[in-house]
């Protein structure tokens, strides 16, 4: 602990944020770590890419999430930023469910250093759907958790446009639907859940469980140095079937390396087990 808190004791820890994702990361970090969360007021996270589809993103999860620390950065001449970045998507396990994988970053250019915090939810709202009635919209809205989560409300043709966001109030979705509805030849319109952090309360709890990761990682600190977030860089695959001993794809060991000092260490996979399920194996189970 002692050693942590002479890292990032008393900073200030920039958060490139424009969501109030500070509602769920200050609190956790400051009480950790002991930095002093600040969120810049006119930080434009929107030019890094829009989940209503408006403004792509530049690049794949954790590249952008770094051009947000590095920009945040530029803009505050600060030495320390956390950034945060949400994908949202069919489960990479589970076919047909709809998961949440949220990442928070934090770089620290004094120390030269990155550390990952990262979490997978099936605890998401993430949906979309045609609808043709404002009592389908009602609907719709219903099973997402509206009010409390807002909405987006987009044209139904082939050439899909954006006639609302963030919309947590029901007269408003109505007349929104309307007006979609009017505008198509087919009366369809396309509703979607908002998934900025400040429309979305379950988002929220899981950014809060990424925060607690990235806790967690850095906490982890070299055996030889005492440097904070010492984290797998590599994995092996190789954890043997416990029938017949065959190496599995699921990872045997993890390689863990320090971001300041050489120290390596290759340590068990995380996933806490010391074989594999037979169900895994390439001879057991074809
Ligand atoms: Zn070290
Ligand atoms: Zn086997």
């Amino acid at each position: 602990m002692t050693q942590r808190l002479d890292f990032f004791a008393n900073r200030v820890a920039m958060l490139a944020t424009m969501h109030r994702k500070e509602q769920a990361i200050a609190p956790l970090l400051e009480s950790h770590l002991g930095v002093n969360v600040a969120v810049p007021s006119d930080f434009d996270t929107d030019a890094f890419g829009t989940f209503a589809g408006d403004i792509k993103r530049p690049s794949d999860q954790l590249t952008t999430a770094r051009l947000k620390a590095a920009a945040v950065l530029r803009q505050t001449g600060e030495s320390l930023a956390i950034a945060s970045e949400g994908s949202f998507g069919p489960h990479p396990q589970i076919p047909f469910v709809a998961c949440d994988r949220e990442l928070v970053l934090l770089i620290d250019r004094t120390h030269q250093l990155e550390i990952v915090g990262e979490y997978l939810s099936t605890d998401t709202n993430y949906r979309s759907q045609i609808i043709h009635s404002p009592a389908d919209a009602l609907a719709f809205a219903e099973s997402v958790g509206f009010p409390q989560h807002g909405l987006v409300v987009k044209s139904g043709e082939a050439d899909e446009h954006i006639l609302g966001k963030g919309i947590t109030d029901a007269d408003k979705l109505l007349a929104l639907v309307e007006v979609a509805l009017g505008q198509s030849p087919h009366r369809a319109a396309r509703l979607e859940t908002d998934m900025r952090a400040l429309y979305n309360p379950t988002r929220m709890a899981v950014i809060a469980q990424a925060t607690e990761d990235l806790v967690r990682a850095i906490a982890r600190s070299c055996p030889d140095c005492g440097c904070p977030g010492f984290s797998a860089v590599k994995q092996f695959p190789g954890l043997p079937c416990s029938l017949c001993g065959t190496p599995t794809l699921l990872t045997l060991a993890q390689l863990y390396r320090c971001q300041r000092c050489p120290f390596e260490q290759r340590l068990p996979g995380d996933h806490g087990f010391s074989t594999a399920d037979p169900s895994y194996c390439p001879y057991c189970n074809p």
